[in-house]
């Protein structure tokens, strides 16, 4: 089996792996890279039969639903087959009538069931379901030629799901050659410690809900289901509904899981802000709107009682919250990752922040596995080859694991 890793051997995002056995080919992820301000086809990798036409392409897998693992798919032709979990297929479908530009939603293609092997032309692929910051996200195992690739996509051990790490390293896949390991940690966490578990952010915010007197505002990633269903649960627990928009009414939906908070629960309500009413007229959504209106309120409802809501900020939504007078006494938590509000991502906010006399508070834990935890997961998959890839720090790797070898972006070897 040949591998190209097409970019990602030094960088957080845009990755893209390249695999051939047998003149045949497939990709693992086709994301966009972290510094693409827009999604731009310019970063498409060179990889011939992405535009549809080379029989020898089989496809590509993708291992979770984030933009720096999928970004790009939306400047490839429909007939090339995307792999996926199904989940992670509706979310994004879900999402892509409120998503601004050429949003990816891939129609077709394989559809994981973790643990369940299945055979891509001379390639045999078995997904495993991982505990992530997306929700359906897995790492992949490749069998080519008589040789297996660990790929480990982006996995942590400190979410919701940690069960799902434990598990792979209590019975893990034996006779790995290579894994394609992240090492988002590596630089940003020393090898001693450790990120903040879900939980310990659920308590967090019970500290911060219980101390505001007014409306609580978190500003998080719908699509960052552990993080909605802490917020939640920190809600209920200080007497708190949650308020939700649409779009994240659909991506809740979108999960397909029961267990997932959904827009018909007691303790969630659906708040249209303004912008959104108009897209809904637009586009004629009506059915969408009326499917999530069970427990619809108004911002006069807000406006009345702020204390007993906790909003899951959009920035959408400011001007609703100005002109409907609900930020007296309110607390507003930055919930995602720092580098968006320093890169200026979110400047209108924080200057109506300023202007509201509101503070900006930051709870927050990684999607990524720690260094501590990347060791105890390569000690048990125990790889012949560990190689670098999604990080910035792949120098690193000597020394946390055996068996380093680094191939840059571009350069083909065989396992
Ligand atoms: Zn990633």
């Amino acid at each position: 089996m040949k591998v190209c890793i097409q970019r990602g051997s030094q960088e957080i995002g845009g990755s893209c792996v390249e695999l051939e056995s047998q003149s045949q080919r497939l990709l693992l992820d086709l994301g966009l890279p972290l510094n693409a301000e827009i999604n731009d086809p310019k970063y498409l990798p060179q990889v011939r039969g992405l535009e549809g036409s080379d029989p020898t392409f089989q496809g590509i897998l993708i291992s979770h639903p984030h933009v720096d693992h999928f970004g790009l798919l939306a400047h490839i032709p429909d007939n090339i087959p995307v792999g996926m979990g199904a989940a992670a297929r509706r979310i994004l479908k879900a999402a892509k009538p409120f998503m601004p530009g050429n949003w990816p939603a891939p129609e077709q293609g394989w559809e994981y069931e973790s643990e369940v092997p299945f055979d891509i032309g001379p390639f045999t692929i078995t997904p495993f379901l991982v505990d992530h910051s997306a929700y359906d996200a897995y790492a992949l195992l490749i069998e080519a030629d008589g040789k297996r690739l660990f790929y480990s996509g982006d996995f942590r051990a400190h979410g919701r799901k940690s069960q799902l790490f434990d598990r792979i390293v209590q019975n893990p896949p034996k006779n790995i050659d290579v894994m394609l390991l992240e090492g988002s940690s590596l630089g940003r966490l020393d090898e001693d410690k450790q990120f903040p578990t879900e939980s310990d952010i659920e308590e967090q915010f019970v500290d911060v809900f219980n101390v505001t007197n007014g409306l609580a505002l978190v500003h998080c990633s719908a699509q960052n289901i552990d993080r909605v269903v802490s917020v939640l649960r920190a809600s209920k627990r200080t007497g708190r509904k949650l308020v939700i928009d649409l779009y994240t009414a659909v991506v809740l939906e979108a999960t397909g899981n029961k267990h997932i908070p959904q827009s018909d629960w007691g303790d969630v309500v659906l708040m249209v802000p303004q912008s959104q009413r108009v897209q809904i007229k637009k586009n004629g959504w009506f059915d969408k709107l009326r499917q999530h209106s069970r427990n619809r309120i108004f911002r006069e409802k807000i406006h009345e009682s702020p204390e007993k809501f906790t909003l899951l900020f959009r920035p959408l939504y400011q001007r609703d919250l100005t002109r409907g007078e609900c930020l007296e006494g309110a607390s507003f938590v930055y919930s995602q990752w720092e580098g968006y509000w320093e890169r200026g991502e979110y400047d209108v906010v924080k200057r109506w922040l300023k202007k509201h006399g509101v503070q900006k508070q930051s709870i927050h834990t990684s999607g990524h596995a720690s260094p501590a935890d990347l060791k105890l997961f390569v000690e048990a998959l125990k790889p012949n080859k560990v190689v670098p890839i999604h990080t910035f720090q792949p120098e690193q790797y000597e020394q946390l694991f055996p068996n380093v070898n680094t191939h840059g972006d571009g350069e083909s070897w065989t396992v």
